[in-house]
């Protein structure tokens, strides 16, 4: 099999002499997976269409966002519809209290919250507030969660080392992170011993409270129980992360589908509809320490953009009116996509683990268990890449590294699932 991919190496090879590999966030540019990343011209309900004309069934939806599937007609309509009114004012609008109001129907634990840009700004943001509430700096993550760029919590993932907060990329001063404990999900035990080990100094607690950014990891039954008890016994605030869970898993977010309140949570992705946004917001005693109310500075110019409010609100309007009936769609069209494809890795004698919940899902090649970093780690990512560039030539583009989840929208239906799984059963002959 071979793919035409002339005028997108054409396109890679200009981007790099302009942009550092050609790409404006790594993972694009296919290091881990390897081969020509396709560029990308547009993109319909499930499909991507690259700038050679060939045509994907799109499974990383733009890493998130796009649960109603690309170029959804009523987002379209009322991102137009603000363009014509102006792009940004730098000055309040409606539009931004009518967002919270929606994410706050959903999301009760949230009383108060602030839009930014990013998902990492929202987490960055999240912590400082934190920091200021609790007057602690110490913050606890767990090896293989990503919560954005930002220097304190680009802490490496993996290994014993991780414990001692050394940096995981280049250019981040030790000091910046040394406040940072990285440890095992899914471990209470060692949750129990940082914090006997620096007792009355952590401030937070934050974590995917189902991970994505690893491949998809699930919390075992009692671990995010057990991390509410604690933080509450011990002062600390509990952050959930769920810039990719929330309005993905269920509306709610994985703190509605496991029943946990957490103090802050951070929230980006789908509330844009694929415009840039990202959220953070909790209990309003510690959100209104937030500037001008309080000491905590946090701002930004495009804060808050019509644009990308006007996409969230149509985004989630879909989803709030779709309720349970449009996240059991989801759900039942991702178990379909994920097993059956296992199914055709098990005849083939293929070692393959599937997690996942709702509409996100991970195929590990390797055999399973997967509960935490270490777990996913064990995966045959050599394999993985073959499996990633034969599904690729064959019409099916995956997100491009083991370490990441999967995502279905409402516009995948039988139609992509079968051809998914016929191209999945052709490439697990070849490998
Ligand atoms: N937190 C989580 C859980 C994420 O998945 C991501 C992005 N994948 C981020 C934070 C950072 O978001 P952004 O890329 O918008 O900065």
């Amino acid at each position: 099999m071979s793919l035409s991919l002339n005028r997108s190496r054409e396109l890679q090879q200009r981007a790099e002499a302009l942009i550092p590999g050609g790409v404006d966030s790594p993972v694009r540019a296919f290091r881990s997976v390897g081969g020509d990343p396709p560029f990308v011209e547009r993109a319909e309900g499930a499909y991507l269409f690259d700038a050679d004309g060939n045509r994907y069934i799109d499974y990383f939806g733009s890493w998130g966002p796009m649960i109603l599937g690309h170029a959804e007609p009523k987002v379209t309509a009322a991102v137009q519809a603000a363009a014509t009114k102006g792009t940004s004012f730098g000055a309040s609008t409606a539009a931004e209290a009518e967002l919270a109001a929606m994410v706050m129907q959903c999301v009760p634990s949230i009383e108060k919250l602030r839009f930014v840009s990013s998902g990492t700004e929202a987490v960055m943001s999240a912590i400082r507030v934190a920091r200021a509430f609790t007057h602690r700096n110490r913050i606890l993550k767990f090896e293989g969660c990503y919560h954005g760029h930002s220097d304190a919590l680009l802490v490496k993932a993996g290994s014993g080392v991780a414990t001692l907060g050394i940096p995981g990329s280049a250019g981040i001063p030790m000091e910046t992170t040394q406040f940072t404990t990285a440890i095992r999900y899914n471990d209470l035990a060692e949750v129990e011993a940082v914090f006997a080990k620096h007792p009355g100094e952590i401030a937070c607690v934050i974590l995917e409270p189902v991970v994505g950014n690893a491949g998809t990891i699930l919390p075992q039954p009692d671990f995010l129980e057990g991390l509410r008890e604690i933080c509450t016994r011990e002062g600390t605030l509990l952050i959930f992360d769920e810039v990719m869970t929330g309005f993905r898993v269920s509306l709610g977010g994985v703190q509605s589908l496991y029943g946990i309140t957490p103090d802050l949570t951070t929230l980006g992705k789908i509330i844009g509809g694929g415009l840039p946004v990202g959220a953070f917001g909790g209990r309003a005693e510690i959100m209104n320490l937030l500037a001008p109310l309080g000491p905590v500075y946090q701002a930004g110019t495009l804060s808050g953009n019509p644009l990308a409010m006007a996409a969230g609100i149509a985004t989630l309007r879909q989803l709030i009116d779709g309720g349970d009936a449009l996240y059991d769609q989801l759900a039942e069209i991702t178990s379909l996509v994920a097993h059956g494809v296992a199914r055709e890795a098990k005849k083939a004698g293929v070692d393959l683990w599937v997690a996942g919940t709702g509409s996100m899902f991970t195929w590990f090649f390797q055999q399973g268990p997967v509960r935490n970093f270490e777990d996913a780690s064990k995966s045959d990512t050599g394999r993985f890449g073959k499996f990633h560039r034969g599904m690729l030539e064959r019409g099916v583009w995956l997100p491009p590294s083991q370490f990441e989840a999967a995502f279905v929208s409402l516009q995948h239906g039988e139609v992509e699932v079968e051809a998914t799984i016929a191209a999945a059963r052709d490439v697990f002959a070849s490998l």
